[in-house]
Protein backbone atom coordinates (compact mmCIF):
# COMPACT_ATOMS: atom_id res chain seq x y z
CA UNK A 1 0.00 0.00 0.00
CA UNK A 2 1.17 3.99 -1.06
CA UNK A 3 1.03 6.19 1.69
CA UNK A 4 -0.72 9.50 0.47
CA UNK A 5 -1.23 12.90 1.03
CA UNK A 6 -4.28 14.18 2.90
CA UNK A 7 -5.39 17.45 4.28
CA UNK A 8 -7.36 17.77 7.28
CA UNK A 9 -9.14 21.32 8.07
CA UNK A 10 -10.78 22.20 11.03
CA UNK A 11 -13.50 24.74 10.44
CA UNK A 12 -13.96 25.84 14.17
CA UNK A 13 -10.20 26.84 14.81
CA UNK A 14 -10.61 29.30 11.55
CA UNK A 15 -10.74 33.17 12.40
CA UNK A 16 -10.64 34.62 8.76
CA UNK A 17 -7.41 36.28 9.82
CA UNK A 18 -6.44 35.33 6.52
CA UNK A 19 -2.09 34.37 7.11
CA UNK A 20 -2.77 31.25 5.02
CA UNK A 21 -4.32 33.08 1.93
CA UNK A 22 -1.40 35.46 1.79
CA UNK A 23 1.27 32.44 2.60
CA UNK A 24 0.05 30.63 -1.01
CA UNK A 25 0.38 34.37 -2.52
CA UNK A 26 3.66 34.89 -1.30
CA UNK A 27 4.99 31.16 -2.46
CA UNK A 28 3.70 31.74 -6.25
CA UNK A 29 3.79 35.17 -6.96
CA UNK A 30 6.58 36.16 -9.26
CA UNK A 31 7.99 32.67 -8.32
CA UNK A 32 8.13 29.71 -11.06
CA UNK A 33 8.60 26.32 -9.74
CA UNK A 34 9.14 24.72 -13.45
CA UNK A 35 7.20 21.16 -12.89
CA UNK A 36 4.66 22.09 -10.90
CA UNK A 37 3.42 25.54 -10.91
CA UNK A 38 3.99 28.77 -12.94
CA UNK A 39 3.67 31.96 -10.74
CA UNK A 40 0.81 32.65 -10.04
CA UNK A 41 -0.47 36.41 -11.31
CA UNK A 42 -0.90 39.42 -8.59
CA UNK A 43 -4.76 39.73 -8.75
CA UNK A 44 -7.12 37.63 -9.14
CA UNK A 45 -6.23 34.04 -7.98
CA UNK A 46 -7.26 32.76 -5.21
CA UNK A 47 -6.13 29.46 -4.86
CA UNK A 48 -6.79 28.64 -1.42
CA UNK A 49 -9.76 31.05 -0.55
CA UNK A 50 -11.61 31.99 2.83
CA UNK A 51 -15.39 31.24 2.68
CA UNK A 52 -17.41 32.72 5.48
CA UNK A 53 -20.90 31.19 6.34
CA UNK A 54 -23.45 33.52 9.22
CA UNK A 55 -26.31 31.15 10.91
CA UNK A 56 -28.96 32.40 13.36
CA UNK A 57 -30.92 36.36 13.85
CA UNK A 58 -29.77 38.30 16.53
CA UNK A 59 -28.93 37.95 19.34
CA UNK A 60 -28.00 34.32 18.64
CA UNK A 61 -25.86 34.45 15.62
CA UNK A 62 -22.32 33.13 14.79
CA UNK A 63 -20.25 33.55 11.84
CA UNK A 64 -17.55 30.83 11.08
CA UNK A 65 -14.96 30.37 8.10
CA UNK A 66 -13.33 27.87 5.71
CA UNK A 67 -10.71 27.33 3.67
CA UNK A 68 -11.32 25.79 0.28
CA UNK A 69 -8.88 25.33 -2.58
CA UNK A 70 -8.25 22.30 -5.32
CA UNK A 71 -9.17 19.26 -3.29
CA UNK A 72 -6.56 17.33 -4.69
CA UNK A 73 -9.73 14.33 -5.80
CA UNK A 74 -8.95 10.72 -6.75
CA UNK A 75 -11.28 10.51 -8.97
CA UNK A 76 -10.96 14.44 -10.68
CA UNK A 77 -13.17 15.67 -13.59
CA UNK A 78 -10.18 18.21 -14.16
CA UNK A 79 -8.04 14.93 -15.30
CA UNK A 80 -11.06 13.44 -17.44
CA UNK A 81 -10.97 16.82 -19.21
CA UNK A 82 -7.17 17.56 -19.40
CA UNK A 83 -5.85 16.51 -22.76
CA UNK A 84 -2.34 15.14 -23.62
CA UNK A 85 -1.70 14.26 -20.48
CA UNK A 86 -1.68 17.84 -19.27
CA UNK A 87 -2.88 16.77 -15.54
CA UNK A 88 -1.08 14.26 -13.67
CA UNK A 89 -2.28 12.16 -10.87
CA UNK A 90 0.56 11.38 -8.24
CA UNK A 91 1.38 8.24 -6.75
CA UNK A 92 1.13 9.96 -3.27
CA UNK A 93 -2.18 11.64 -4.25
CA UNK A 94 -1.82 15.45 -5.14
CA UNK A 95 -2.37 16.71 -8.61
CA UNK A 96 -0.65 18.80 -10.88
CA UNK A 97 -1.82 20.68 -13.41
CA UNK A 98 1.83 20.89 -15.61
CA UNK A 99 2.23 24.85 -16.83
CA UNK A 100 3.58 24.09 -19.96
CA UNK A 101 1.05 20.78 -21.24
CA UNK A 102 -1.96 22.76 -19.92
CA UNK A 103 -1.47 25.70 -22.20
CA UNK A 104 -4.87 26.91 -23.78
CA UNK A 105 -6.71 24.60 -22.04
CA UNK A 106 -9.31 26.72 -20.68
CA UNK A 107 -11.92 23.72 -20.26
CA UNK A 108 -10.04 22.85 -17.31
CA UNK A 109 -11.35 25.28 -15.43
CA UNK A 110 -14.95 24.44 -16.46
CA UNK A 111 -14.36 21.00 -15.43
CA UNK A 112 -13.49 21.88 -11.75
CA UNK A 113 -16.71 21.70 -9.46
CA UNK A 114 -15.35 23.37 -6.97
CA UNK A 115 -14.15 25.99 -9.07
CA UNK A 116 -10.45 25.84 -7.67
CA UNK A 117 -9.19 26.21 -11.01
CA UNK A 118 -8.03 29.78 -12.08
CA UNK A 119 -7.03 31.04 -15.45
CA UNK A 120 -3.78 32.95 -16.01
CA UNK A 121 -4.89 35.30 -18.92
CA UNK A 122 -1.12 36.47 -19.52
CA UNK A 123 0.28 32.87 -19.66
CA UNK A 124 -3.09 31.49 -21.06
CA UNK A 125 -3.03 28.54 -18.41
CA UNK A 126 -4.78 26.88 -15.73
CA UNK A 127 -3.60 26.82 -12.35
CA UNK A 128 -4.40 25.37 -8.84
CA UNK A 129 -3.24 24.81 -5.07
CA UNK A 130 -0.70 22.14 -5.69
CA UNK A 131 -0.71 21.19 -2.12
CA UNK A 132 2.73 22.69 -1.73
CA UNK A 133 4.45 19.76 -3.69
CA UNK A 134 7.36 21.42 -4.64
CA UNK A 135 7.97 21.56 -0.92
CA UNK A 136 6.53 18.40 0.03
CA UNK A 137 9.28 17.03 -2.81
CA UNK A 138 12.12 18.65 -0.55
CA UNK A 139 11.12 16.78 2.49
CA UNK A 140 8.70 19.65 4.22
CA UNK A 141 6.28 17.90 6.22
CA UNK A 142 3.33 20.23 5.92
CA UNK A 143 2.08 22.96 3.36
CA UNK A 144 2.86 26.31 3.86
CA UNK A 145 -0.54 27.51 4.99
CA UNK A 146 -0.22 24.83 7.69
CA UNK A 147 2.93 26.26 9.37
CA UNK A 148 1.75 29.75 9.23
CA UNK A 149 -1.97 29.32 10.85
CA UNK A 150 -1.87 30.96 14.03
CA UNK A 151 -4.91 28.07 15.40
CA UNK A 152 -3.50 24.97 13.81
CA UNK A 153 -6.67 24.90 11.38
CA UNK A 154 -4.68 22.50 9.21
CA UNK A 155 -3.28 18.80 9.47
CA UNK A 156 -1.12 17.21 6.68
CA UNK A 157 -1.18 13.91 6.66
CA UNK A 158 0.50 11.28 4.07
CA UNK A 159 -1.07 8.00 5.26
CA UNK A 160 -2.40 5.06 3.78
CA UNK A 161 -6.18 5.69 2.76
CA UNK A 162 -7.54 2.93 4.93
CA UNK A 163 -5.87 4.79 7.53
CA UNK A 164 -7.61 7.83 6.26
CA UNK A 165 -10.76 6.46 5.92
CA UNK A 166 -10.68 5.28 9.84
CA UNK A 167 -9.26 9.00 10.61
CA UNK A 168 -12.33 10.55 8.89
CA UNK A 169 -14.96 7.93 10.56
CA UNK A 170 -13.06 8.38 13.76
CA UNK A 171 -13.05 12.35 13.88
CA UNK A 172 -16.52 12.61 11.95
CA UNK A 173 -14.61 14.50 9.20
CA UNK A 174 -16.87 15.21 5.90
CA UNK A 175 -15.50 16.32 2.50
CA UNK A 176 -17.09 19.27 -0.18
CA UNK A 177 -20.07 17.59 -2.13
CA UNK A 178 -19.70 14.37 -1.33
CA UNK A 179 -22.79 13.31 -4.33
CA UNK A 180 -20.27 14.24 -6.78
CA UNK A 181 -18.49 11.16 -6.03
CA UNK A 182 -14.67 12.77 -7.11
CA UNK A 183 -13.18 11.71 -3.98
CA UNK A 184 -11.61 14.48 -2.57
CA UNK A 185 -8.39 14.33 -0.47
CA UNK A 186 -8.99 17.48 1.90
CA UNK A 187 -11.15 17.00 4.70
CA UNK A 188 -13.26 18.93 7.17
CA UNK A 189 -14.02 18.73 10.05
CA UNK A 190 -16.94 20.55 12.00
CA UNK A 191 -18.53 20.88 8.64
CA UNK A 192 -22.30 21.26 10.36
CA UNK A 193 -20.76 25.04 11.11
CA UNK A 194 -21.33 25.46 7.43
CA UNK A 195 -23.89 22.95 6.13
CA UNK A 196 -26.29 22.31 9.55
CA UNK A 197 -28.51 24.90 11.66
CA UNK A 198 -28.93 25.37 15.42
CA UNK A 199 -31.96 26.06 17.28
CA UNK A 200 -31.64 28.48 20.19
CA UNK A 201 -33.92 30.48 22.56
CA UNK A 202 -33.70 32.84 25.67
CA UNK A 203 -35.30 31.72 28.35
CA UNK A 204 -36.53 33.57 31.52
CA UNK A 205 -38.37 32.87 34.93
CA UNK A 206 -41.06 34.80 36.81
CA UNK A 207 -39.31 35.00 40.05
CA UNK A 208 -41.58 37.66 42.78
CA UNK A 209 -42.76 39.45 39.86
CA UNK A 210 -39.65 39.76 38.06
CA UNK A 211 -38.52 38.66 35.02
CA UNK A 212 -34.92 36.73 35.12
CA UNK A 213 -32.84 35.34 33.22
CA UNK A 214 -33.19 31.18 33.61
CA UNK A 215 -29.47 30.04 34.28
CA UNK A 216 -29.69 26.11 34.10
CA UNK A 217 -33.16 25.31 32.84
CA UNK A 218 -33.03 21.94 31.12
CA UNK A 219 -33.54 21.96 27.34
CA UNK A 220 -34.88 18.65 25.50
CA UNK A 221 -35.59 18.60 21.84
CA UNK A 222 -37.43 15.89 20.58
CA UNK A 223 -38.23 14.94 17.04
CA UNK A 224 -41.65 12.25 16.75
CA UNK A 225 -41.59 11.89 20.18
CA UNK A 226 -38.09 10.75 20.58
CA UNK A 227 -35.16 12.93 22.60
CA UNK A 228 -32.49 13.92 19.97
CA UNK A 229 -30.37 16.63 21.68
CA UNK A 230 -30.37 18.35 25.03
CA UNK A 231 -29.31 21.33 26.52
CA UNK A 232 -28.86 23.32 29.40
CA UNK A 233 -29.31 27.43 29.86
CA UNK A 234 -26.41 29.32 30.83
CA UNK A 235 -26.31 32.93 32.71
CA UNK A 236 -28.34 34.57 30.61
CA UNK A 237 -30.66 32.15 29.84
CA UNK A 238 -29.66 31.31 26.39
CA UNK A 239 -29.50 27.90 25.10
CA UNK A 240 -27.94 26.64 21.88
CA UNK A 241 -28.74 22.97 20.36
CA UNK A 242 -26.57 22.47 16.99
CA UNK A 243 -26.20 19.79 14.07
CA UNK A 244 -29.51 19.85 13.09
CA UNK A 245 -30.55 19.35 9.15
CA UNK A 246 -31.62 22.07 7.11
CA UNK A 247 -35.77 21.42 6.06
CA UNK A 248 -36.13 19.42 9.06
CA UNK A 249 -38.77 19.24 11.58
CA UNK A 250 -41.48 18.97 13.09
CA UNK A 251 -39.63 19.27 16.35
CA UNK A 252 -40.62 19.77 20.15
CA UNK A 253 -38.82 21.45 22.50
CA UNK A 254 -39.48 21.23 26.01
CA UNK A 255 -37.68 23.59 28.77
CA UNK A 256 -37.89 22.72 32.39
CA UNK A 257 -36.63 24.00 35.53
CA UNK A 258 -36.81 22.93 39.38
CA UNK A 259 -37.57 26.15 40.93
CA UNK A 260 -39.51 27.96 37.71
CA UNK A 261 -41.61 25.80 36.45
CA UNK A 262 -41.85 24.41 32.17
CA UNK A 263 -42.83 25.24 28.93
CA UNK A 264 -43.00 23.63 25.30
CA UNK A 265 -43.00 24.20 22.35
CA UNK A 266 -42.81 23.37 18.25
CA UNK A 267 -41.01 24.48 15.11
CA UNK A 268 -39.62 23.28 12.24
CA UNK A 269 -36.05 24.37 10.53
CA UNK A 270 -36.09 25.86 6.86
CA UNK A 271 -32.75 26.70 5.63
CA UNK A 272 -31.34 28.56 8.34
CA UNK A 273 -31.06 28.69 12.14
CA UNK A 274 -34.02 28.83 14.25
CA UNK A 275 -34.11 31.65 17.13
CA UNK A 276 -37.04 30.88 18.90
CA UNK A 277 -37.15 34.64 20.94
CA UNK A 278 -37.75 35.19 24.59
CA UNK A 279 -39.35 32.35 26.47
CA UNK A 280 -41.42 32.38 29.76
CA UNK A 281 -41.53 29.54 32.17
CA UNK A 282 -44.83 29.38 33.47
CA UNK A 283 -45.10 27.57 37.00
CA UNK A 284 -47.25 24.14 37.23
CA UNK A 285 -50.76 24.82 38.10
S1 LIG B 1 -4.34 31.08 8.77
FE1 LIG B 1 -5.65 29.65 9.90
S2 LIG B 1 -7.02 30.93 11.13
FE2 LIG B 1 -6.09 32.26 9.58
S3 LIG B 1 -7.60 32.25 7.86
FE3 LIG B 1 -6.10 30.63 7.44
S4 LIG B 1 -6.99 28.79 8.32
FE4 LIG B 1 -8.09 30.51 9.19
S1 LIG C 1 -10.74 20.16 -6.83
FE1 LIG C 1 -11.04 20.56 -9.00
S2 LIG C 1 -8.99 21.01 -9.79
FE2 LIG C 1 -8.72 19.98 -7.81
S3 LIG C 1 -8.51 17.81 -8.33
FE3 LIG C 1 -10.68 18.16 -7.84
S4 LIG C 1 -11.62 18.56 -9.85
FE4 LIG C 1 -9.39 18.82 -10.12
Amino acid sequence: MTEKWNMIVDIERCNNCRACFLAVKDEHTGNDFPGYAAEQPPMGHNWLDIERKERGTYPIVDAHFMPVMCNHCDDAPCVKAAKGGAITKRDDGIVIIDPEKSKGQKEIVDACPYGAVYWNEEKQIPQAWIFDAHLLDEGWDKTRAEQCCPTNVFRSLKVEDSEMQRIAADEGLEVLQPELGTKPRVYYKNMHLFNKCFVGGSVVANVGGVEECAEGAEVVLKHNGDEVARATTDLFGEFKIDKLAPNSGPYELEVTSASAGGLSTQFSVGDDSVYLGVMKLAAAA
